[in-house]
């Protein structure tokens, strides 16, 4: 991900990323928001969701296609100035 004001790389494990609250550009100071990107989310999630249909079963499926709707969203997440 990308601050949208200086452009300085802000990582989906960065301190920034996961601060819970008002959190902040750490280039430039510009008040940031977290989205999910849509076209990315479906591109993550689909397939491995997808995988975990045929090759798991039960409640452990159920689990896993939770655990993985919750990390593609996650992971999809994009930087937009608050
Ligand atoms: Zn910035």
């Amino acid at each position: 991900m990308e601050c949208p004001g200086c452009h300085q790389k802000i990582g989906v494990f960065s301190k920034t990323t996961n601060k819970f609250g008002k959190k902040a550009c750490p280039g430039c100071g510009k008040a940031l928001k977290f989205k999910v990107d849509l076209k990315k989310y479906t591109l993550i999630a689909l397939p491995l969701i997808f995988i975990a249909q045929f090759v798991l079963a039960g409640i452990i499926k159920a689990l896993a296609v939770g655990i993985v709707a919750g990390l593609a969203a996650w992971l999809s997440m994009k930087v937009i100035e608050a």
